[in-house]
């Protein structure tokens, strides 16, 4: 990815390296318990990570962040996608005739207090919409590349932009549809209307990556195929043959690697919101 010369966001936020009072493993432990009982019963571990906590008042003490070079390097990275993010929504957005809201984007080491919640420790990338924050831990990257064979900054941005892909969704209103949704039928009916939901934000990634291309030529020579890697690692049944080594709120329900890979690329050749219907689509 061409990336270096990238305007930064202004909206990342650096909680790596900060504890807070208490400790997390009580709450990070319960948290990660309540997500693998909800996943047993096939409910969106988010709607219960919605309802896990509120954001206390204060977040405890600052502490000298990492000067890890290759997490700063990440750090940098990050801000420059999300900033590209930014301005490829807000264009979106604009010639829908509305305003794009950009998220802030928090970085944490361990565990992180959200309005969803408290997340422990091996928490993947997660979105909150109680905050409109997106939050993530650099480590994940490392796990990305290790664990599940995605390694690439375009793999590290697609994570992103999905994740802003769930912003998204919140600022059209589809996530709290979603939510009643969820209420309204059975745990499969949640189960499905969670996929859609996922497959959509990874179509918003492949848009993302489609204008980001055309306007600033981000793409070189074997992105896409990182990105569609990663979107097929982190599939639902990939996922679960590697036997869930660690707990994520964006690790459940969220349809195969081969729906992934076609959502994103769906979003990625057509760069229209509305190729992203997933709702609408008889067939994932
Ligand atoms: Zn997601």
């Amino acid at each position: 990815m061409r990336w270096g010369s990238g305007r930064r966001s202004d909206n990342v936020e650096d909680r790596r390296g900060l504890s807070f009072p208490g400790g997390y493993a009580g709450g990070g432990i319960g948290v990660v318990v309540i997500a693998l009982i909800a996943m047993f019963f096939g409910v969106d571990p988010r709607v219960i990570l919605d309802g896990a906590g509120q954001l206390g008042g204060s977040s405890g003490q600052q502490q000298a962040a990492p000067t890890d070079p290759a997490q700063d390097r990440l750090k940098d990275f990050v801000s420059v996608v999300l900033a590209d993010t930014e301005d490829t929504w807000t264009d979106v957005f604009r010639r829908g005739g509305s305003q794009y809201v950009a998220p802030r984007l928090v970085l944490f080491s361990g565990a992180v207090q959200s309005a969803c919640g408290r997340a422990g420790a091996a928490v993947g990338p997660f979105y909150c919409p109680g905050d409109q924050q997106v939050y993530i831990d650099l480590d994940f990257y490392r796990m990305l590349e290790q664990r599940f064979g995605a390694p690439g900054d375009f793999a590290q941005a697609y994570v992103i932009a999905h994740e802003v892909g769930h912003h998204v969704q919140n600022l059209l209103g589809i996530s709290e549809k979603v939510r009643a949704g969820s209420h309204r039928g059975g745990p499969e009916h949640a189960n499905q209307l969670s996929v859609r939901q996922e497959l959509q934000a990874d179509c918003f990634a492949g848009l993302w990556a489609n204008h980001s291309n055309r306007s600033r030529k981000i793409l070189e020579v074997g992105d896409v195929e990182e990105g569609l890697n990663a979107a097929a690692a982190i599939g639902d049944d990939r996922l679960q043959k590697k036997g869930l080594g660690y707990v994520a709120p964006e690790s459940f329900t969220h349809g195969s690697s081969e729906q992934r890979v076609r959502w994103f690329k769906r979003g990625l050749d057509s760069g229209e919101l509305k190729a992203c219907d997933t709702f609408a689509a008889s067939r994932l």
